[in-house]
């Protein structure tokens, strides 16, 4: 879609710190962090809802991918995800560690760089 900001960042259009990207999805942080390393995992082709995108299996398979590496990039096993989807009209998982890590969560460069690190 032309007019969604999510598609826009998957066609790079927008700026993001991107920690995993394969042909079918994006992984990034969000602008509004709710805590270090906060990630938006996306389809990269336009489906308004979670529920929506095919194959949600490997969807999610890269929510616990970015999961795992902000375990190890942020030394906690407490990782948060929420589906919420009303903020952007583009499917979007929220996984993202608890408020309780060490780091500024204004620091995008280095919490992606973190993250990066540790994907596997
Ligand atoms: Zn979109």
């Amino acid at each position: 879609m032309d007019t969604c900001v999510f598609c826009k960042i998957a066609r790079k259009e927008l700026p993001s710190h991107v920690v995993y990207e394969d042909d079918r999805f994006l992984a990034f942080l969000d602008i509004h962090p709710q805590s270090p390393g906060h990630v938006q995992v996306i389809p990269k082709e336009h489906h308004r809802w979670v529920w929506d995108v095919p194959d949600a299996g490997a969807y999610f398979e890269i929510a616990k991918k970015v999961a795992l590496a902000q375990r190890a990039a942020f030394g906690t096993d407490w990782i948060l995800s929420k589906t919420v989807g009303d903020e952007v009209p583009h499917a979007h998982i929220w996984v993202f560690p608890n408020s309780g890590v060490a780091g500024d969560k204004m620091d995008f460069e280095a919490n992606a760089k973190k993250i990066r690190q540790h994907i596997s």
